[in-house]
């Protein structure tokens, strides 16, 4: 049997019980991180929704910004995670977000998104989402609402602007783990 991925969840601030619990049911382990030395031995990592602001200034406050630079690994963002692995914040991907994108009056919305999949669409979850813009030549976009990315990935970075964390649709999270694995075996 496969040895169980170890994904690590950023816990300063937001949605993480949400996302370890998307990853036991998946059959991973996850991995609370709040200290730098958490990220040692990782598979994979994700950067939940929350607020951008708030989690970005805790990173700062524990040296985890420096130290999810530097991991090499596959990154899972989703909504305020995906802010944070921008271009103006971290720095990791290569693309912009507009935050509260979908305007303050409609703070919280659902949609049925294509996925590419081929099967049928994912009811997403929307909270004060960001959009993506402005992405480099690398980023590919996997779903849009309205023509404006909400889904995407550049090499070992998949980033989503809404929570499939908070939905009974594993298949996100399914795709960020195939992608720990495809990376794990460039990596071996
Ligand atoms: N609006 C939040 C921010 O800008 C993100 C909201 C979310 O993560 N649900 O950080």
């Amino acid at each position: 049997m496969e040895k169980p991925l170890r994904i690590g969840v950023l816990a300063v601030q937001g949605n993480f019980r949400e996302h370890a619990a998307v990853l036991r049911r998946l059959g991973a382990e996850p991995v609370e991180v709040r200290l730098p030395e958490q990220l040692d031995g990782l598979d994979g990592l994700i950067i939940p929704g929350g607020e951008s602001t708030a989690i970005g200034r805790l990173m700062r406050l524990y040296g985890l910004d420096e130290a999810v630079r530097e991991f090499g690994g596959p990154i899972f963002g989703t909504c305020a995670g995906m802010i944070v692995l921008d271009r103006d914040h971290l720095g990791l991907g290569d693309y912009g977000t507009q935050r509260n994108a979908f305007g303050r009056q409609v703070r919280s919305f659902e949609a049925d998104l294509d996925i590419g999949d081929g099967d049928e669409p994912l009811r997403a979850v929307f909270i004060r989402a960001p959009w993506l813009e402005d992405a480099g030549p690398d980023v590919q976009v996997l779903a849009e609402v309205d023509g404006h990315p909400v889904l995407a990935r550049e090499g070992r970075l998949l980033v989503a602007a809404f929570h499939p964390e908070l939905t009974d649709d594993t298949r996100i999270h399914e795709r960020f783990l195939n992608i720990v694995r495809e990376e794990g075996h460039v990596r071996a």
